[in-house]
């Protein structure tokens, strides 16, 4: 048996429920049981809980979480690139949207497929580790699918938050951006700078889209999709992530994450050369216990990069 949080009804935070008596999972063939030792939260945790993917959902109880950080304890027997003892991280819902998982990572251990796993970047601990993988994969998966280049310039919508403190980085640092320029509000416009961006807008004084400034790509990390197109060059793109819930216009598109292993372990070299970064909220981590309140937090939209739950 094991603890976990689930919850067996739709709603807020109070519908989540600590549970002592959880049966561990079961692993398939192409999976490894994880010691869960730090989890991060996304949005995509409180808009399932919420109802807003009731229909691709299995039947409750659900364990929320997706991103996890902890030891391998138990390898199926067509795992060819993990043992026990290694430790790993990942997003463990490959298609969150499609077919999200029943079991996630709120909870003392999570099975997961081998391919959507890495082995944690060596100068990273478990926490730093847990606020990487949705965010970084989206970050990095947007960027590809937008054929970013070297040299080109990118505006990101929402820097400070956890998809967009790694794309300023990852434009920055691994594609070679010839200029970045990202939004947030007054207080965090030094972070953004911080972490590559050459141009800070505060949102609360400026409309982005109104500036002389257009770009190769704009990246819509917050929902602004008619202001985001307005800010694209010609013949550049706007990408978003939200596009399920305001479908963006052309020359827009939309994606949605597929989780993949091999994608963090790609990224590995700019993680141990300390280039691209995990960014923790200053509240981070919060412990097993206080869930919901890193949930209610979360849900205020004012978290600074990652929150993570630790230790579990
Ligand atoms: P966060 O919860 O981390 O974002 C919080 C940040 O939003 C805060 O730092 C806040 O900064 C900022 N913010 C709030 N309002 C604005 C605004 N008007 N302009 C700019 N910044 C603002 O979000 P995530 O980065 O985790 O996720 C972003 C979105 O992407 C979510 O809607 C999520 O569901 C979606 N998503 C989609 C994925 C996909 O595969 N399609 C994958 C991952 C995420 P401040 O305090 O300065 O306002």
């Amino acid at each position: 048996m094991m603890k976990a949080w689930q919850y067996h009804e739709y709603g807020s935070v109070e519908v989540m429920k600590f549970a002592t008596d959880v049966a561990i999972p079961e692993i398939n063939n192409d999976q490894v049981l994880v010691k869960v030792v730090a989890a991060a939260l996304n949005p995509v945790d409180y808009r399932r809980r919420l109802g807003q993917m009731k229909a691709a959902d299995p039947p409750l109880p659900v364990i929320p979480g997706l991103d996890v950080a902890g030891v391998v304890v138990k390898v199926g027997s067509e795992v060819k690139g993990l043992k026990e003892g290694d430790e790993v991280y990942g997003d463990v819902n490959e298609k969150a949207l499609d077919k999200p998982t029943k079991l996630g990572t709120l909870a003392e251990y999570v099975a997961v497929e081998e391919k959507l796993l890495a082995l944690k970047p060596k100068n990273l601990d478990f926490v730093e580790a847990a606020a990487l993988p949705l965010a970084i994969e989206t970050a990095y998966e947007g960027l590809e699918r937008a054929n970013f280049k070297e040299g080109q310039s990118i505006l990101v919508l929402n820097g400070a938050g956890g998809v967009g403190s790694f794309i300023i980085q990852i434009a920055k640092h691994v594609f070679g951006a010839s200029k970045v320029a990202a939004t947030s509000s007054t207080k965090k416009l030094e972070l953004l700078k911080s972490l590559g961006a050459d141009i800070a807008i505060d949102y609360t004084k400026e409309k982005f889209e109104e500036l002389p400034d257009k770009y190769d790509v704009v990246y819509d990390a917050i929902g602004q999709p008619e202001e985001a197109v307005k800010a694209v060059k010609e013949g550049g793109c706007a990408v978003s992530i939200t596009d399920f819930e305001k479908p963006i216009p052309p020359p827009g598109f939309g994606f949605v994450l597929t989780s993949s292993g091999s994608m963090l372990t790609k990224l590995n070299p700019y993680l141990e050369s300390g280039k691209v970064k995990p960014l923790l909220d200053p509240r981070t981590p919060f412990p097993f216990e206080k869930v919901k309140e890193a949930f209610t937090y979360l849900e205020s939209h004012r978290a600074t990069g990652k929150i993570v739950i630790y230790p579990i």
